[in-house]
């Protein structure tokens, strides 16, 4: 509270007072928080906005005084009755106080005085902090109401239609319990089985389409439905006439065949294009992770494929994808090239990969995306005018590139190293580890890690915009999104008790100094000998500012300072237990990406606390974690600070990673596992996140000498950071 009068009071005074702002037009916001969530603190949050009100009220009787009010229930998700009862009480008593305006779901909103009793009473005690107590009452009582209320409570009213109905509805909603029934009901109604997928799973596909296209239904529902969609037509199939080939005889739009590209193993956005697809009625074909170019046009050239689609998430794969193109124009192909995926972009398709190929190459940006692009790829009246617009365009985006590269202005690498920025070694002292050398961390307890779950890119995985935990309540996806995370929490409470993955780890700490622009790491603290010598790239824009590299975080020899690295994979059975539900396999995929990401999140505060130990009494929320809030960074190798994918290599090799935790690099030196993440630790007070951006010749040769490779052979790690 006092903290809040003291920004409040700040900030009043530079407005009204320096900047001469009318106090009518403020609006002040301070912020509403969880109450009722077990932890200790949390418990006056409600009363401290309330009184925070009463403040502002009565020390700036003109402003007003707003507060997004779904906050103060966030712990109770799930249970709209007593969330709308919190939000009823909280904003009775928050206008009491002088709340003039608040954020939240109208049509959601209890009314105070019609809240049962024994409820009011226990979220009154909570919102008011009455009872130390409160928090356990109310969960009691909650319990009691729980599925009470909310619009997203299936009836079973649905279940009297006809059974036509019965099973679009089915589809449309992804229910999948009663579906093998319905479909057995319909199939024996029916003159032929395949009637039943041409007739009501067809149209309740379509509205599914139609729906999805429209922006009111989201990809989770898409997929659920897909996975409905699935178990009927594997009921029918056995019915169908063995002539016909089942799903995709009933008028198939046209054949695709996708892949992820050699080198690469990321697959969850290319899987989630492909259940896309297939709903919207398309033949996908998809040979997987790490498909050679000869693969993927000897498959397109068997089965007649109408299109070809590339996916890939590291920057080798940009390459690739290139030299799969090449390889269609020199087999003379004609048909589309889709090009998807991470680090893909419209930009680098049209200047890059487009002009290796004359048959139409398309940047696809999202699975929302993919069947259009499809569906005008395989029209006979939209095809011809919807490639003529791409090539138009991509000219134009060649030709912006071309006038735009010359222009931008460059330091040479000579006057970048003298730009470097100056940090005063004479007065720093580096921490040294509490913990030097290799560590291990096998079969990591998954429970640790749930906590550290940053959800923001779980839900974009989705292709669901917002911020978590905000996104559950949005106007738009909130409803997908709360039925995602739903889903999503369930599934990961099972995985962690039944154990279906293993998190593995490995991290080092050793003596290192930078030495020019490379960091020496030594073998021990004697400092004479080298264990391996990590790379880096400086800036070169000519911008004003210093020009960084990582090494600059690294004292120069003389001062004992340290490096440290670390690898961490999560390794799934997914493949194997979810081989006919896309939904489940996607989401267990995606988990593991979040897992691994929270188990590099934890290791790395486990680090600064205990194996490094230069912040033993660091203390941060999970928000603050995520917003990296602490001392030290752990910059990924292939990521914009230090965009070389393959300086992986000796990390992996200084840590033994594939032999502690199993996890390999590719060629292209993706890592495989998928959900695996590597990294550096910089501990150095000063150090960020940077993007090395454009770099010249100059240094391009530099760099290959000191880091004694050819330049044919760098330039395919670093093409894309080259400045032609
Ligand atoms: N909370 C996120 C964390 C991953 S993104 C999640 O769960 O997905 C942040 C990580 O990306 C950083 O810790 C670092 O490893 C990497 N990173 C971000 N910016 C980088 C840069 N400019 N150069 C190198 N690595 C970077």
């Amino acid at each position: 509270l006092d903290r809040r009068k003291q920004v409040l009071r700040r900030a009043y005074d530079i407005l009204v007072g320096e900047v001469g702002f009318p106090p009518e037009d403020i609006i002040f916001d301070p912020n509403i928080f969880a109450i009722a969530t077990g932890i200790e603190e949390h418990a006056n949050y409600a009363v401290d906005f309330i009184e925070t009100c009463r403040w502002i009220k009565q020390e700036f009787p003109r402003v007003n005084c707003s507060g997004g009010v779904s906050n103060i229930s966030f712990s109770f998700r799930g249970n709209d009755a007593v969330r709308e009862a919190m939000h009823a009480v909280f904003i009775y008593h928050a206008i009491e106080a002088g709340l003039t305006m608040g954020i939240v779901n109208a049509g959601q909103l209890a009314i105070y005085d019609e809240i049962p009793q024994d409820l009011k009473d226990a979220v009154e005690d909570a919102v008011l902090n009455r009872r130390d107590d409160a928090t356990e009452r109310l969960v009691a009582v909650a319990e009691r109401y729980a599925g009470r209320a909310g619009g997203d409570i299936e009836t079973e009213e649905w279940r009297d239609a006809p059974v036509d109905e019965r099973l679009s509805h089915a589809l449309v909603k992804g229910i999948s319990n009663h579906i093998i029934e319905d479909t057995e009901l319909a199939r024996r109604e029916a003159e032929r089985p395949i009637d039943v997928i041409e007739g009501p799973l067809m149209d309740g596909m379509n509205v599914v389409g139609d729906l999805f296209g429209s922006g009111k239904m989201f990809l989770p529902q898409v997929v659920k439905s897909a996975r409905v969609m699935k178990q009927a037509v594997a009921h029918l199939t056995p019915f169908i006439d063995a002539s016909r080939p089942a799903g995709a005889g009933a008028g198939s739009k046209g054949k695709i065949v996708m892949a992820t590209v050699k080198g690469d193993v990321h697959d969850i956005g290319k899987n989630i294009v492909s259940v896309v697809l297939r709903c919207n009625n398309f033949d996908v074909l998809d040979l997987g992770v790490m498909t050679p170019a000869e693969t993927i046009l000897d498959t397109a050239a068997e089965i007649d494929a109408d299109l070809i689609g590339l996916s890939g998430l590291i920057t080798p794969s940009l390459d690739e994808m290139t030299r799969v193109a090449a390889e269609m124009e020199r087999r003379e192909l004609k048909i589309p090239l889709l090009i998807g995926g991470a680090t893909t972009s419209k930009a680098h398709t049209a200047v890059k990969i487009a002009p290796e190929y004359s048959g139409p190459t398309i940047y696809v940006p999202d699975a929302s995306r993919g069947v259009g692009v499809a569906q005008n790829l395989v029209s006979d009246t939209a095809r011809e005018m919807f490639i003529a617009d791409v090539k138009d365009e991509y000219a134009v985006i060649r030709r912006r590139r071309d006038n735009g590269a010359r222009r931008r202005p460059m330091l040479s690498y000579r006057q970048a190293v003298a730009n470097r920025p100056q940090f005063d070694w004479s007065t720093y002292r580096p921490p040294r580890p509490a913990h030097p050398g290799v560590s291990r961390l096998s079969d990591y307890p998954l429970s640790r890690l749930v906590e550290r779950i940053d959800w923001t890119p779980f839900f974009r995985t989705w292709e669901l915009a917002g911020r978590f935990p905000n996104i559950l309540d949005d106007g738009v996806v909130g409803e997908a999104a709360a039925g995602l995370y739903r889903d999503a929490r369930e599934m990961l409470d099972r995985l962690v008790e039944e154990e279906w993955l293993t998190a593995n780890g490995v991290l080092g700490l050793w003596p290192a100094n930078s030495l020019g622009e490379d960091v020496r790491i030594w073998r021990d603290e004697t400092r004479d000998a080298t264990l391996a010598t990590s790379h880096h790239l400086r800036q070169q824009a000519d911008n004003g500012r210093p020009s960084r590299s990582l090494a600059d975080y690294v004292a120069p020899a003389g001062i004992d300072d340290y490096i440290g690295g670390f690898v961490v994979t999560v390794e799934t059975d997914a493949a194997r237990r979810f081989k006919d539900d896309d939904y489940s396999d996607i989401m267990v995929k995606a988990l593991a990406d979040r897992l691994v990401e929270a188990f590099a999140e934890h290791l790395h505060e486990r680090v600064r606390k205990e194996f490094w130990g230069y912040a033993t009494d660091e203390s941060f929320t999970n928000d603050e974690l995520i917003a990296e809030r602490y001392q030290g960074i752990r910059p990924a190798p292939g990521y914009p600070a230090c965009p070389d994918h393959s300086e992986k290599e000796s990390l992996f090799a200084m840590l033994d990673a594939a032999a502690i935790t199993g996890a390999r690099l590719t060629e292209n030196y993706a890592m495989w596992p998928a959900a695996t993440v590597a990294g550096w630790y910089f501990s150095h007070p000063e150090s960020r996140y940077f993007g090395v951006g454009r770099i010249g010749e100059d240094q391009f040769h530099a760099y290959c000498q000191r880091k004694h490779v050819d330049p044919a052979t760098a330039r395919r790690w670093i093409s894309f950071v080259l400045d032609r």
